[in-house]
């Protein structure tokens, strides 16, 4: 099956063609991502109006390009998918309105793709990966652990009660005047802490027995901290750009340990090393990957962390979704909606409508 996959839930435009094998293999033909950092940078986070309206001018041309590149047409393709929420319902609506109009022109059929999905499916890109496996899901908006047990098949068994993972380092960043986006810019500068102990961080839910994040207590202490020192030099922010991403590292791989722990139990007849896959933007962070090695092995898992390009925001992931949905005999009519919410376990959200 050959699907082309189109992406603009946030600030990225992305376009893919992947061919999804028998044997459930999968093989990127074509992509491309163009980010939209430097017209957001001067307003340190995401503006929708001027997201969607870039995704609006590059779609129609990014799904031409990779087609061209595979050397193939809308004819060859088998289906179109296109991430049809959750996200800014501007930039969602891009996708896929360009999806739906070369669905129809070409007569193929158009799947609506839950970008969760996406992100959860997308260590299969790269490398085969049977189900079931535990998913920490960390991005800008989201931060969950699931347990994946195939296409469709996901239950929440942890999610955030406040900011995202990714929120976390993008308000810290915002506080110390690092621009956009903060992961990254906290990371290098963390990077060059003389002492990351010096500022102490609040523990996030350290009574808390459940599987839940929390993160906003760090943004307020980071601005807390911050704002107490009288000029602060470099040399500052960077040992508190450390204590501020050391604490969500720690965080996340404490609640990633209890998360194995259930999940093992779950699954007890299933080998040892069982794998904790991690995705979203925040898993390119460092720190955050080694914490979560370490809690890996002690629980017996192996953690799998696919590409960077593949953990932020991509359109490949949405196409190899879009693939293993058809290949269940599913599609979509092309009044399929944009939604700006789509949790992936309906039952998990009724009982927490407030998280994402
Ligand atoms: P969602 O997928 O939930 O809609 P999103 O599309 O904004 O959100 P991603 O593109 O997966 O999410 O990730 C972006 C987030 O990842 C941002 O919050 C960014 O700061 C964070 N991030 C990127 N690189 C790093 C890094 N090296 N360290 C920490 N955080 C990072
Ligand atoms: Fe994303």
């Amino acid at each position: 099956l050959t699907v082309l996959g189109l992406e603009s839930s946030c600030d990225d435009s992305a376009a893919a063609i992947v061919r999804l094998f028998e044997d459930g293999r999968a093989q990127v033909l074509a992509e491309r991502v163009v980010g939209q950092n430097a017209a957001h940078a001067p307003f340190g986070g995401v503006v929708p109006e001027i997201a969607a309206r870039a995704h609006a001018e590059r779609m129609d041309a990014l799904a031409a390009e990779v087609l061209a590149e595979a050397g193939l047409k809308a004819g060859d393709i088998d289906a179109i998918a296109a991430t049809a929420g959750p996200g800014l319902i501007g930039g969602v609506m891009a996708a896929l309105m360009t999806a739906k109009g070369l669905a129809l022109g070409a007569g193929k059929p158009l799947v609506a793709v839950n970008h969760l999905e996406g992100h959860a499916l997308s260590p299969r890109l790269t490398q085969r990966l049977e189900f079931p496996y535990l998913l920490l899901l960390v991005s800008g908006g989201h931060t969950q652990l699931l347990i994946v047990e195939g296409v469709g098949e996901m239950t929440r068994i942890g999610s955030t009660i406040d900011d995202a993972a990714g929120e976390a380092f993008d308000k810290t960043a915002k506080v110390m005047g690092l621009g956009f986006p903060g992961g990254p810019a906290v990371e290098r500068l963390a990077a060059q802490a003389a002492d990351p102990d010096r500022f102490a961080m609040p523990r996030m839910l350290a009574r808390d027995r459940s599987c839940d994040f929390s993160f906003a207590g760090l943004k307020t202490a980071a601005k807390r901290a911050f704002d107490a020192l009288d000029a602060p030099s470099q040399a500052d922010r960077a040992d508190l750009a450390a204590a501020v991403q050391g604490e969500i590292a720690r965080h996340l791989a404490e609640r990633a340990r209890r998360a194995m722990a259930l999940f093992a139990a779950r699954f007890e007849t299933l080998e040892a090393p069982r794998p904790l896959v991690v995705a979203g933007g925040v898993a390119a962070n460092r720190s955050v990957r080694e914490a979560l090695e370490d809690a890996a092995r002690k629980e017996g898992f192996a953690l799998i962390a696919p590409p960077l390009r593949y953990c932020t925001d991509n359109a490949a992931m949405i196409a190899l979704a879009g693939a293993e949905r058809l290949r269940r005999g599913e599609s979509d009519d092309l009044s399929a909606p944009a939604r700006a919410r789509w949790p992936l376990d309906p039952d998990a959200a009724e009982r927490a409508p407030a998280t994402g």
